[in-house]
Parts: structure tokens; C-alpha cells; sequence
């Protein structure tokens, strides 16, 4: 064996005349282990392949005895060969037999040989096969054999991954990726539960030709695929909402850092010279850091793995020109999208009728594409970590919004338990369906209006399916939030004026723009903030830049053109801001009544109720307003000066706690004393028995996501709101953590549905 890397180029250069040669592919594999043993100077040359019942097979082999071929079979993790399919690692053995995991098949007659070096076929992060070379005499194989076979396991990799040995020898034989079934255990993001077929967000580039034919041009090659890799990073990296901070920024720094790695570009450089194609180059480094992943426990180590794979598809995707997602593909009927993170825009991007799911290892509940997979009611699973590595498209999967689970490659089993799941649901979807046009009526003849939360012109099919009354909550900064630049007045008129057009006679409450904190514009520079739910947010940045504020305003009172607006202020904390954005709506009033345009016919305006400050000051504001609305979100966020956002805190505080129960029925008298109009448009609004509570304290209106209506108004019909009032109001003085218990308790006694 030569002791540089001419023996792999040589070795290469044969190995493409031999797959040049028309073949069948079992011809090729025999002539394959012959010429590897005559490179290697190994008396024995033999390759494994994985079948679709997680057997490894002996495919071919040189020196082995001929008979064992298709005859021996190992599972994975068994003998020497199924150790290197299950690590994904060489094996170099000066006395294989002495290895605790050798098994003895006596049919291959390999006793006498007594070194042995293994290594894997890999294709796309999983283990094919396995490429074995054996010698009689005890040696340890050097760096540069390894290194040489595992060059050479590229292309092995390429013939296994083909298909062509399908009909190799019989009919059943398939070469696929493991099967195994796999469970995720994330984030449940979007409601809903999908079964269907993995589709790629970002599609895995696959390799024509392993074999170089020109190997100072294929250098060129991947030395400008590494400068464009580097500079598209940077370019990400000064992007407005990048560069400001945040988790996306650590990710795009980790994969600056490894862009300009010395020491993996060398990898790349070194496996080019063995006679490798720049993108199978990057591949065979992709396969040895994989491998290494699946053995790091480190979280953080893992995370930059991750970090690692990422980039080196990124490179491939340059280096073969496919940079488009998989939204501009086929898909099949029942695509579950599966993606490291996406923007709100690329999931806006796909087919909707052809999107049962989306799943992320990364998302948050707040992040947009989370607020888009709920407007378009696609089931979503984020923070699945590691989903990425073990799905191959076109695996079934299951997505599991309601747990937020993901089962990939499922048992039937598990298959049939969703599937019944899936009819529950739709039984009662059915029956909430039969309710859209029941009056929601409590069983004492009290009359709630039930009113949709919504924020994109996808949300307003559900007024009519949920047979809601009316948006309670237009959170206008969604329009914003998705767009790559300011949308312009005539486009936000045009937006607002649509939403009015759907409605119809239904009314809509639309909040003025409430950004910052989490909800970011990519194209507004912000500060970066050591506490942005409590910072410079909303109506204060509203009012300090009221350009902004007055061209929305502006955009509204011309879209309603002689309707009823209704519109409502955030974060609202003093009497003074809600006088002041008042006047900037009479401005405007004035401005456009001067340029002869036509007015709405009425404008009502409101406060939001977030700030606990504002309570106190409900007697001096309320006379000003015509309506209140409660967002109970930031409001218990506030009360308990606990971040809505904080997974650990998500549930130490209860919205049914008597404090804030104590609150919300402070609220309510006074707005009915002044006779000014309440509604509650927070989460809580939407959960059945924090939706009981709240008619219990005296709520007749209330708003929440489309999906809750039926299960609200189930609850409605048959609770006795004055008797709930009666005993609530005993509860809402306890010093208790929440009076959950005493609620449910009460449900089940009238057998109300929560
Ligand atoms: C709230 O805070 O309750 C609310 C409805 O507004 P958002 O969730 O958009 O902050
Ligand atoms: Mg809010």
C-alpha cells in the first residue's frame, strides 16, 4: 500500500472505469473487491450491505469464501461489522478475533485472518454497509489505508444509495436507510394532529459523481464554494435583525466561526486530493463529523455539531447550484415539513393544500412562523431536536400538535392509535360544526358574543366556520411582521379595507401596531433591550415616532370609508397616552376630511388593558373610552412579574389564581358603572374553564383563537352562569394559588363540558 495519497487517486480512477463499464451491479461489486484488495495489498476485501430488515448482508467479497456470499447476515451492532454500522466509526484491528463483538460465521472461513480494518458506508448521516479489508498477518493498518477506504467508501456509498442493486440478485434485496422508528419529544406550537411524508424544508443535495476527473479544478472548486459560504454568512450577519442580537445571531456567529475553521476546510482540501469531487469531499468530512455527533453527549457540543452539519450543507447546496426550498418542488399530498427554523414567509411560500405539518428543531410559541402555522392551521411540533438527522424524505411521520410529539418511521401501533385520534378529533370537530349556528346562550339566558382573535387575511375564512360574531382582536402588526420592508399606506389600506370587505356587517376591532418586545420587524433597527417586554414598545414607541402610527391611522379611517372603525391601543399605562393617540386619530380625521376624502361613518376607540397601572385609572380613562379590551397575556405577565415567554415559568402562576381573578372582576364592574363595552382577548378567553370563569365574573363578550369557539360555546350552553357567579365570587378572596379545583369542581357537578 503506497503511503500517500496517490494509492486512493489510482485506486478512484479504476474504480470509475469499472463503474463506466454497462454492468449489472453485482458484477461491479465482485470486480470492486477485487481491485480494492489488490490496492490495499489485503488478502481479503468484502462488502456489507444494509437490507430494509436492519440485516447487513455480505454483498461480495474477495478471499472470503464465495459460498457466504448472501448467506451471511449480521444485525446491526452484531460482530465486527455490525459495530461499524452502529458507531458509524473505523474499526482497525491487529487481532480481530480477540474484539469482544467478533462473531464467528463459519461459512466465510475469515478464522485465519488475523487483522482486520472495517469502515462505513455512509450516505446522508446514516450507515449503508460496511467496506472490509482483512490480512493473515497481525498489522495495524495506517492512517492513510483508513483514510483510503474511507475515500473509497464514497463510492460504494454512491452504488448502494443508486437503487441498481435492487434486482441485483433478488428481487427483495433493497438498499435503504435504517428504518427504525424514532420519537421526538418537542414543543406543541400549532394545534392539530398530521400524518403524512417527510418533505424537506431545505432538500439534501445528492452527489452525481464521487470521482474527480480534474482534481486542481475541483480545488477551485471548493476553495470558491468556501468563500461564498464565508461571505453569505457575513451577509446574514449584518442584516438589521440579525445584527441586533438574539438567538439566531449566536447560531449565524457558531457557523462564522466554523466557516472559516482551518481545520476543516483542510479536511476538505485533503480529502479532494485523494481523488474526491468537491461535493463528495465535503460529504466524507459531513460523515466523520456525523459520526462523531451521534456519539457527543456534551448538549452544547452537540448543538455545534449540528452547528457543523448545517454548514456543510450549505456548502453543498452551493457547490450543485440547489439553493431553492422544497416549496418550490413536488410535493406530495400529505407533506410534513420538516426544517432546522423557517421564516414566516417560507411557510407562506408552500402549497397550503398539500402541508399536513411542519416541524422545526428550533421555534418558539412566539416566534412568527409558530403565529403563521396557527393562522393557517397547520399542525406544528418545534424544538424537536435531532429530527433533521434521522428522516429521509418520503418517511412516514407524524406530527403531533396537540402533544407535541413526532413520531417518524411510526409502528402501526402508534399508527393506528393517531389515526382513531385523528377521526376523535373530527367527530368533534363535526359537532362543534353543528354549533356554529346556535346562539351561545347560557343555560340561564345569558347571551355571550364570541369573537375571533386574527391578524392575517388566512384567518378570516374562520369567522364564517366558527360562526364567530365578529374579530374581537386584529393584531395588525402580523401585515407588518411578514413583510420585507414598511408596507406602504395604500398597502395597508388596501389590507385593512379587505379584512373590513370579509367581515361584512361582522365588526373588527384592529389594534394599532404593537411591536418590540417579541415581536420583531426585520427591516426597523432596534436597540437591543436588557428587558424588552417592559421596554420601549407599542404605544410608547408609537407615540415617541408618531409618523409610523399617524400613516396606519391614516390607512384605517380611508379603509373603512363610511363603516364603523374600531380601533385600539396597546400597552396603554396612563390616561395620558390613550388622550394622546386619540388626538392623532382627530388629526388625521381632519387632514383627510380636508383632502375630501371620505370618513368612516363612526370611530370608536379603545384602550387595551395590559399594565396593571392602568386599573387604578380605569375611573378617569373610562369616561374617554367607548370600549376596553383586556389582554389578559401581558396583563398576568405583569401581575405576576413573571416573562409569558419563559418556559420555566410557563406554568407557575395560574390566570385562575384569585388575584387575577380579583382584577378581572374589578374591571368588569367598573366598565359596566360606565357603561362602557368589555372584552377579554387574551389566551385565557380560549381555554374552556378559564373561559367559564370569566362569564362567571360578569364577562358577555370575549375573544379568542377560531379553533376555541367550539369548544367555548360547548361550555356555554350548558352552564348557569349566575349560580358560577354566586360561588366565584365566595373564591376570588382566598389566599390560595388559583381556584382551578373549585372550578373544575363545579363543571363537573353541572356536567359542563371544559
Ligand atoms: C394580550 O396581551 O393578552 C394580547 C391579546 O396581546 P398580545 O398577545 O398580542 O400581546
Ligand atoms: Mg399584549
Amino acid at each position: 500500500m503506497s503511503s500517500s495519497v496517490v494509492g486512493p487517486r489510482v485506486l478512484l480512477r479504476r474504480l470509475r472505469e469499472v463503474m463506466a463499464e454497462p454492468e449489472a451491479a453485482q458484477e461491479r461489486l465482485d470486480k470492486i473487491v477485487v481491485l480494492i484488495a489488490a490496492n490495499m495489498v489485503a488478502e481479503v476485501c468484502s462488502i456489507y450491505l444494509l437490507r430494509p430488515d436492519d440485516m447487513l448482508e455480505l454483498y461480495a467479497t474477495e478471499g472470503l469464501n464465495p459460498g457466504a456470499v448472501h448467506e451471511t447476515r449480521l444485525k446491526v451492532g452484531e460482530g465486527l461489522v455490525g459495530v461499524i454500522a452502529n458507531e458509524m466509526r473505523p474499526l482497525n484491528l491487529t487481532d480481530a478475533q480477540s474484539h469482544p463483538a467478533f462473531a464467528y460465521r463459519p461459512e466465510t472461513g475469515e478464522e485465519i485472518y488475523q487483522s482486520f480494518l472495517g469502515v462505513p458506508i455512509m450516505r446522508a448521516g446514516h450507515a449503508l454497509g460496511v467496506l472490509v479489508v482483512q490480512n493473515r498477518a497481525r498489522r495495524r493498518y495506517s492512517e492513510e489505508e483508513i483514510e483510503a477506504l474511507l475515500t473509497t467508501s464514497m463510492v460504494l456509498a454512491e452504488i448502494a444509495a443508486s437503487g441498481d442493486l435492487d434486482d441485483a440478485s433478488a428481487a427483495t434485496r433493497q438498499i435503504r436507510a435504517p428504518v427504525r422508528p424514532r420519537h421526538f419529544e418537542g414543543l406543541a406550537l400549532a394545534d392539530g394532529i398530521a400524518l403524512g411524508h417527510v418533505v424537506l424544508h431545505e432538500p439534501r443535495i445528492e452527489i452525481g459523481n464521487p470521482i474527480a476527473d480534474n482534481m486542481p479544478f475541483e480545488k477551485e472548486r471548493l476553495t470558491s464554494g468556501l468563500a461564498e459560504l464565508r461571505s453569505s454568512i457575513d451577509d446574514m450577519l449584518s442584516r438589521s435583525d440579525v445584527a441586533r442580537g438574539g438567538e439566531h445571531r449566536e447560531v449565524l456567529e457558531a457557523y462564522r466561526m466554523f466557516a472559516h475553521d482551518r481545520g476543516w476546510a483542510e479536511k476538505m482540501y485533503e480529502a479532494v486530493a485523494t481523488g474526491l469531487t468537491a461535493e463528495a469531499a465535503v460529504e466524507r468530512v459531513q460523515n466523520d463529523n456525523r459520526a462523531r455527533m451521534v456519539r457527543i453527549t456534551d448538549a452544547y457540543l452537540q448543538e455545534r455539531s449540528h452547528d457543523l452539519d448545517d454548514l456543510a450543507n450549505r456548502l453543498l447546496r452551493i457547490l450543485t447550484g440547489h439553493t431553492d426550498t422544497a416549496a418550490t418542488g413536488e410535493l406530495p399530498k400529505d407533506a410534513i415539513i420538516i426544517a432546522r427554523s423557517m421564516g414566516p414567509a417560507e411557510l407562506l411560500d408552500y402549497d397550503r393544500d398539500r402541508v399536513r405539518g411542519l416541524v422545526l428543531e428550533e421555534g418558539t410559541q412566539n416566534s412568527h412562523v409558530a403565529i403563521v402555522a396557527r393562522a393557517l392551521r397547520i399542525p406544528m411540533v418545534g424544538q424537536a431536536t435531532g429530527v433533521l438527522d434521522t428522516v429521509d424524505p418520503g418517511d412516514p411521520v407524524i406530527a403531533d400538535g396537540e402533544a407535541g410529539s413526532v413520531h417518524v418511521r411510526p409502528p402501526l401501533d402508534v399508527e393506528q392509535v393517531y389515526s382513531e385520534k385523528v377521526s376523535f378529533r373530527a367527530k368533534r370537530q363535526a359537532q362543534y360544526a353543528k354549533l356554529r349556528d346556535v346562539p351561545a346562550v347560557t343555560s340561564d339566558g345569558a347571551e355571550v358574543s364570541l369573537l375571533i382573535n386574527a391578524g392575517l387575511v388566512v384567518d378570516l375564512p374562520h369567522l364564517d366556520e366558527a360562526g364567530a360574531e365578529g374579530i374581537g382582536l386584529f393584531r395588525t402588526e402580523l401585515q407588518f411582521m411578514i413583510a420585507s420592508a414598511f408596507p406602504r399606506m395604500t398597502a395597508q389600506m388596501e389590507y385593512y379595507r379587505n379584512v373590513m370587505q370579509i367581515a361584512g356587517a361582522r365588526p373588527v376591532v384592529f389594534r394599532s401596531l404593537d411591536i418590540g418586545a417579541d415581536k420583531v420587524l426585520p427591516y426597523m433597527a432596534q436597540s437591543k433591550e436588557e428587558n424588552p417586554a417592559l421596554g420601549w414598545r407599542a404605544i410608547r414607541m408609537a407615540l415617541d415616532r408618531p409618523g409610523l402610527l399617524r400613516l396606519q391611522i391614516r390607512a384605517l379611517l380611508r379603509a373603512a370609508e363610511g363603516r364603523t372603525l374600531k380601533l385600539m391601543f396597546p400597552m396603554i399605562t396612563e390616561v395620558e397616552e390613550f388622550k394622546r393617540a386619540r388626538a392623532l386619530v382627530a388629526q388625521e380625521s381632519e387632514f383627510l376630511e380636508r383632502h375630501g376624502h371620505p370618513l368612516p361613518g363612526k370611530v370608536e376607540l379603545g384602550a387595551m388593558i395590559e399594565v396593571p397601572a392602568l386599573v387604578w385609572q380605569l375611573p378617569a380613562l373610562l369616561p374617554l373610552t367607548d370600549f376596553i379590551s383586556i389582554g389578559s397575556n401581558d396583563l398576568c405577565q405583569f401581575l405576576f412579574a413573571a416573562d409569558r415567554g419563559h418556559p420555566r415559568l410557563a406554568g407557575r402562576y395560574d390566570p385562575l389564581s384569585p388575584v387575577v381573578l380579583k382584577v378581572l372582576h374589578e374591571i368588569v364592574q367598573l366598565a359596566s358603572k360606565h357603561n362602557v363595552p368589555v372584552t377579554l382577548c387574551g389566551e385565557m378567553a380560549g381555554r374552556p374553564l378559564e373561559a367559564m370563569a370569566l362569564l362567571g365574573l360578569g364577562f358577555r363578550a370575549i375573544s379568542m383563537a377560531p379553533a376555541a369557539i367550539g369548544p367555548v360555546k360547548s361550555m356555554i350552553l350548558s352552564l348557569p352562569a349566575e349560580e358560577l357567579r354566586n360561588e366565584l365570587l365566595e373564591l376570588i378572596d382566598l389566599p390560595d394559588h388559583s381556584v382551578r379545583p373549585q372550578l373544575a369542581a363545579f363543571a363537573a357537578k353541572h356536567n359542563i363540558s371544559v
